[in-house]
């Protein structure tokens, strides 16, 4: 579903992404994880046209992302959702209106239509009971919860994840990645995660990718990263982290 082929991301005469070529099938969940500036928050950004890469292409079901004129990369984007470290909800608008405002603006929802989709999608991420709360009411984790709702209102095809629950108290933890892996089995959606909850990374995960300067070291089923992994930076990494 998702495609890079031969991407490269160069800041200044940095080199973030090197020619990297990866590929997620519809439907699967993908962990990224590696060391800190290794490239996995920009492979995010490029599949959400945060940002370009300098070289290679891009494809979202087929359909190509990078390179590709405006109109197109709006259409693609629209299958597309992502949920950030720090929220980013719009802190004048009600619970509500922060699920609701995208697809109505955005796809044309009517107001009903979209109100029960978000009452739906509340129910699911356990808040039910503060939909007409502003944002700056709820903890980190219910913010967080609601983010993922607000994603999930668009019913994209791919759910971008980048280090959802690093901006939150560690007991605020536990709830949002209970969310996501209820989520991830109760939905066809295609997940690209990145984290650092490596019991997290174990259980959703169908494959995971190990990223080391702006390269993929080592992929395979969580089971085999995490107990056999091949590589030395693996291992150091995996060993540092766990
Ligand atoms: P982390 O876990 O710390 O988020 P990461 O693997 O996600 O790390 P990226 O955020 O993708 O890494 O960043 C890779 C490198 O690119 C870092 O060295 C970062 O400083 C650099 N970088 C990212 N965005 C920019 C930017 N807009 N301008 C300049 N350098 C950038």
């Amino acid at each position: 579903l998702v495609r890079l082929e031969q991407v490269s991301k160069r800041f200044g005469d940095r080199t973030v992404l090197d020619r990297l070529d990866f590929s997620v099938d519809a439907g699967k969940h993908v962990t990224l994880i590696g060391p800190s500036g290794s490239g996995k928050t920009t492979i995010l950004r490029l599949l959400m046209t945060l940002t370009k890469p300098d070289e290679g292409t891009i494809t979202v079901d087929g359909r190509t992302l990078y390179p590709a004129p405006e109109k197109q990369v709006r259409e693609i984007r629209k299958n597309i959702g992502m949920v950030f470290q720090q929220f980013n909800l719009f802190p004048n608008m009600s619970v509500l209106r922060n699920i609701t405002e995208a697809p109505v603006t955005v796809l044309g929802m009517s107001k009903d239509a979209a109100e029960e989709r978000a009452r739906e999608l509340l129910e699911l991420v356990g808040l039910s009971e503060h939909l007409d709360k502003h944002p700056g009411r709820l903890s980190g984790g219910q913010q967080q919860r609601v983010a993922i709702a607000r994603a999930l209102a668009m019913r994209p095809q791919v759910l971008l994840l980048d280090e959802v629950t690093s901006a939150l108290d560690p007991e605020l933890v536990a709830g949002v990645l209970d969310v996501l892996r209820d989520i991830a089995r109760s939905t066809d959606i295609t997940m690209l995660c990145v984290t650092h909850e490596m019991n997290f990374a174990r259980d959703i995960s169908d494959q995971v990718l190990m990223f080391d300067s702006g390269r993929v070291i080592e992929a395979g089923p969580p089971e085999k990263i995490f107990s056999e992994p091949e590589h030395d930076r693996t291992r150091e990494f995996l060993s540092a982290v766990l």
